[in-house]
């Protein structure tokens, strides 16, 4: 069943990504949660907006994320 061409959107940065590239991400970060004092949610998202999120929250990240598409001359990938 999840064989090579299996394929997902990731919910924040919306790219197709290949299942085999899945990562759970717990939103907000559960390094975040006492600050915060909200309950985590999982959420399957692409390895890449996993190791980029970090300790962000979705807020925050998809702040950033609109930063870089800035910085990158407003061109997503
Ligand atoms: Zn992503």
């Amino acid at each position: 069943m999840y064989g090579a061409h299996v394929s997902f959107v990731c919910p924040y940065c919306l790219r197709t990504v290949p299942l085999s590239e899945s990562t759970v991400e717990h939103e907000p970060p559960k390094s975040r949660q006492k600050e915060l004092g909200i309950p985590s949610k999982t959420y399957i998202v692409c390895g890449e907006c996993n190791h980029k999120k970090g300790a962000l929250t979705l807020d925050e990240y998809r702040e950033w994320l609109r930063l870089e598409t800035i910085r990158n001359g407003g061109k997503t990938k």
